[in-house]
């Protein structure tokens, strides 16, 4: 297959059955002349094909980044046209957006609803990052008379990103997006399962008029491709967004070149409900909190703790509701719940349950796979509340990734802090009550990244988005991030007249 520059494709031809990796501003078919299938979870059918990287790869994305850092045109532009480019990217993801959404759900299985949502703040994250970036900028210090300091932001260098396959293409614009307005390079590795938005936003990036080798993707296992990239030695940083085991791992190997890293890990994020809150306004943010995204989500809120007071009101709408939900096509409109990403998944998460049910465990709804009519070879589970459970199972303490929530009885404030901070996660956090000083007490005292005060959502471009303890470290989607994508360097300088001379030489 021929290889096509990428800034000089006609249309964006978004829907396809082969993918070509991005390497240097053009689509290759990588050293290994392999492909690997992507499927629709929904249906288990054949998508696409997508090339396959090979180490060989990861050092030619890695060779074309360095040399769009160190003499492209990149880092150099004033900033604000680099802020125009993103916001052409916007633009032309604006102009994609239904093209996008298809994709997005044919790829990975969910509801048209939550890849509408992703996309759109995918796009709103370029947005932000253009305004943002133009006020990035360093300070002037106080020194003695006859000394001057500034410090200024100086991009990192050559990005390796690695992504997971739960929000494919808003996780590939968390990652890139910043590093570029920062005027990084990029290596984008996305999820095996998941490649296909990535691959078309990289495409979005040169048509947007983004130089080539600045962002590169090549897409293939983690064990292989995921690895050259956080063993490379010629890449500064690694951004990884994915699983807390695999992010100790890189943090170890990351050190072997001393690569600065972010981790965004893993989460198993505390719900509390008051007996003074708005009891439908919690049942919604309850039900959305645990089954937005088919509960695949680390800001998931899959530890939901009752007071005793409302728990039988609570519980029996939250229940009612959950058992309404709708699964179905995936890019029908009403369609609330998605599929399951993969058959090994399902498996995971009905291992979960079964570990639950021999721990005691009672499961109130759910616990099974389901066969949707129409999508029979799909991956599907039914949303699952499961009661009578205590802080030693594994059900509550493990991150199960799935349509499955733990719920807890409780009386006292001071008992339910305890119980939600107990727990190696520390990402998200949610509590509803009408109670100010109580919310602000919950909020000072969660040992977590975010913390969600009678608000269904977690995340947007501008809030810093990031965990505590085993949930990893850095902040994406705000500010804070770009200095996560720049080095600071303080100059010093002395303009007194006289000569200085230290040693008295
Ligand atoms: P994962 O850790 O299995 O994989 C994430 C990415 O790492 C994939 O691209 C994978 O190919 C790659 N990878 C796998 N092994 C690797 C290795 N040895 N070296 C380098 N890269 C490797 O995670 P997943 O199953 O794709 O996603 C689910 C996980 O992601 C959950 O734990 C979830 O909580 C987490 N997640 C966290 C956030 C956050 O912002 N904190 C957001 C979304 C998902
Ligand atoms: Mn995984």
């Amino acid at each position: 297959m021929s290889t096509v520059k990428v800034e000089k494709m006609e249309k964006l031809n978004i829907k396809r059955d082969y993918y070509q990796m991005v390497i240097n501003g053009e689509r290759v078919d990588g050293t290994l002349k392999e492909t690997s299938p992507t499927y629709n979870p929904a249906t288990g059918e054949l998508l696409a094909q997508v090339a396959k990287a090979s180490k060989d790869d990861v050092d030619k994305a890695v060779k074309a980044a360095r040399y769009a850092f160190e003499y492209g045109k990149w880092r150099k532009y004033p900033v604000g046209k680099r802020a125009r480019v993103l916001n052409n990217i916007a633009t032309i993801m604006r102009s994609q957006f239904n093209e996008l959404v298809e994709l997005e759900v044919l790829n990975s299985g969910k509801s048209l609803s939550a890849a509408q949502g992703q996309v759109l703040q995918a796009i709103e994250d370029f947005e932000f990052y253009a305004g943002a970036i133009v006020g990035h900028r360093g300070e002037v210090n106080n020194m003695p008379y006859g000394f001057f300091n500034y410090t200024q932001k100086e991009p990192v260098g050559v990005c390796g990103q690695i992504i997971p396959w739960n929000y494919p293409l808003m996780m590939a614009a968390w990652k890139i997006a910043p590093a570029i307005a920062a005027g990084c390079s990029v290596v984008l590795k996305p999820a095996s399962l998941t490649p296909l938005t990535a691959i078309v936003l990289t495409e979005i990036c040169h048509e947007a008029g983004v130089p080539e080798g600045v962002v590169n993707v090549v897409p293939g296992p983690g064990s292989s491709v995921g690895d050259a990239i956080v063993e490379h030695q010629d890449i500064d940083k690694v951004a990884f967004t994915g699983s807390t085991p695999i992010g100790k791992d890189i943090m170890e190997k990351a050190s072997h070149t001393l690569k600065r890293i972010t981790l965004e890990l893993g989460g198993k994020s505390p719900n509390i409900v008051f007996d003074d809150a708005d009891i439908d306004a919690a049942v919604y943010g309850s039900i959305f909190g645990i089954f937005y995204n088919t509960g695949q989500s680390c800001e998931a809120r899959s530890r939901l703790y009752v007071h005793e007071n409302i728990y039988n009101e609570f519980m029996e709408k939250f229940i009612k509701k959950t058992k309404q939900l709708r699964l179905g096509n995936p890019l029908d409109q009403a369609t609330q719940v998605g599929a399951i990403i993969s058959r090994n998944q399902l498996e995971v998460i009905d291992g979960y349950i079964k570990s639950a049910i021999k721990d005691g465990a009672t499961i109130v709804t759910g616990g099974h796979e389901v066969k949707v009519e129409g999508y029979e070879d799909g991956f599907w589970y039914a949303p699952t509340i499961i009661t009578d459970v205590n802080h030693n199972m594994k059900i509550v303490r493990e991150e199960i990734f799935g349509p499955v929530v733990v719920v807890m009885k409780f009386n006292d404030e001071k008992e339910v802090i305890k119980l939600a901070n107990d727990t190696d996660y520390g990402l998200g956090s949610a509590v509803w009550t009408k109670d100010q000083g109580r919310a602000t007490r919950i909020a000072h005292k969660m040992r977590a990244g975010i913390v969600m005060v009678n608000c269904p959502f977690s995340a947007f471009p501008g809030t810093p988005f990031g965990g505590y303890k085993k949930s990893g470290f850095g902040r994406e989607l705000s500010i804070e991030t770009l200095n996560l994508y720049t080095e600071t360097k303080s100059v010093l300088s002395y303009y007194g007249g006289k000569p200085l001379n230290p040693l008295g030489v």
